[in-house]
């Protein structure tokens, strides 16, 4: 069949089976993507695009990665399934090398998404604090803009109100305060000042609401989807101290900041913090296969192994800890190991910003951030009142770096209009040349805008 054909009949075949994630079918949108490796990937038409997103911010080894591809293999040959109603090797040996990346000392429950992971740890949460004797402790505090996750409980913990309003009511419970967005923070003073009169929020919402009624905060060390939103550093530390003055737990989402996107294993670890509860997914496979965890501190995980049967964790998912994911998880750490990807997020991160500096001139760029792999360009209409830029003008820039063959992405508050933030977070693998051709790119098009 000539190409072409064969691309239109896959698309019509796209257009009657496949639903799409966020958008209305639109064939001129949809690539299929057939093949990859390394930072690249290929379409059906054979055209290739160098991937600056990383999938959905998670290849963070890259594509390609025949090992992968083989641990998984051998692991589903030996072993394709057991539940952790038991155990199996591939998990316990996940778990120690875990509990080593986050410095221990932590105890692991497998699953397969993101959400799940999140929706783990609110459960863990509130029971904990029912053992423990405060009963009451069922609230939780997020900030607006993160994103935490599709289910009912992650989503009600998501500040996005685009994303949650068709499906309210969703789980009860959950708080907001402002997030330590940098270029529109509504406080005055240092970068510093700002961030933690951010902070102080948490303080405040938390005696408001009575303390003894707040389970836990949940945040990401960087609002990762709502913009790639930076704090002062001095900021974890302090939700840390006020989680510990009410008594609440801390949660950090490592979901995209994990595995080596901000430059560290952890993002929090940039921090010197120590969360109770971590939940990662994405990179822990570099999503070659499903998989997430919700890493506990030990402490908590005893309060569910009294003597009282009813006292455990009632909570259990068919294919959480599969074997084969897990033996992709533990071979894609042990690439991250031997290929320094962590260091090399940081080292390949610090040269992105540097060759963004000048995209700083440009008139409709309001901000450039980023830590590691991982960016935010803040488009503005006018960069005096900051007016967010209009969505023509954001998209003209996607499409102009999509038809160069680079794919990069936006993010933002899509409610105040702030759909405005171009986001990057590469493979953490790319080369000089490739970063090269990532920073050459965007600057193109935005000369073209
Ligand atoms: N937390 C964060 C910070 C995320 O970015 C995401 C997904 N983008 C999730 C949770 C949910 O993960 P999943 O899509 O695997 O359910």
């Amino acid at each position: 069949m000539k190409m072409e054909t064969k691309s239109k009949d896959l698309l019509r075949k796209d257009e009657k089976y496949i639903w799409h994630a966020m958008r209305r079918y639109n064939p001129e949108a949809t690539m299929v993507i057939q093949k990859a490796d390394g930072a690249w990937i290929e379409d059906n038409n054979g055209k290739r695009y160098l991937d600056a997103m990383a999938g959905l911010w998670c290849v963070n080894a890259g594509y390609g990665r025949e090992e992968l591809a083989e641990a998984a293999y051998e692991q589903l040959k030996t072993l394709p399934y057991f539940p952790l109603t038991q155990s199996h090797i591939p998990a316990i040996e996940l778990g120690e090398k875990l509990n080593e990346w986050l410095g221990g000392d932590y105890v692991f429950f497998f699953s397969n998404s993101g959400s799940e992971a999140n929706e783990t740890a609110f459960k863990i949460a509130r029971q904990y604090h029912q053992q423990n004797g405060e009963p009451e402790r069922h609230k939780f505090i997020s900030r607006y803009r993160a994103y935490h996750g599709n289910s009912m409980g992650a989503l009600a913990a998501t500040g996005q109100a685009q994303r949650k309003y068709r499906y309210e009511p969703l789980a009860q419970g959950f708080l907001h305060v402002t997030p330590p967005d940098m270029y529109r923070s509504p406080y005055q003073g240092t970068i510093e000042e700002q961030s933690l009169a951010c902070a102080d929020e948490i303080d405040r919402v938390m005696t408001w609401e009575l303390d003894k009624t707040i389970a836990a905060v949940i945040m990401e060390p960087i609002i990762t989807g709502g913009g790639v939103i930076m704090p002062h550093e001095s900021y974890l530390p302090r939700v840390r101290e006020i989680c510990d003055k009410h008594g609440a737990l801390l949660i950090v989402d490592e979901v995209i900041c994990g595995f080596g996107r901000t430059g560290e294993r952890f993002g929090f670890q940039h921090y010197g913090v120590k969360p109770d509860i971590v939940t990662m997914a994405k990179g822990i496979t570099s999503a070659y296969l499903p998989l997430s965890v919700t890493a506990v501190r030990r402490e908590i995980y005893e309060m569910f192994q009294g003597s009282e049967d009813y006292n455990h964790l009632r909570h259990v998912n068919t294919f959480g800890g599969n074997p084969a994911a897990c033996a992709v998880a533990l071979k894609n750490i042990e690439i991250f190991e031997r290929e320094n990807l962590v260091e090399r997020s940081q080292v390949m991160g610090e040269k992105l910003l540097d060759k963004m500096e000048d995209l700083k001139n440009h008139p409709y760029v309001g901000n450039i951030r980023g830590k590691g792999l991982l960016m935010g360009i803040e488009m503005v209409e006018n960069k005096q009142t900051k007016e967010p830029a209009s969505q023509d003008k954001v998209d003209k820039i996607i499409s102009l770096c999509k038809e160069q063959g680079l794919i990069i992405s936006k993010n933002g508050d899509t409610v105040a209009g702030y759909n405005n933030i171009i986001t990057l977070s590469p493979p953490l693998t790319i080369s000089d040349e490739e970063l090269d051709f990532i920073v050459s790119t965007i600057k193109k098009a935005f000369v073209k805008l």
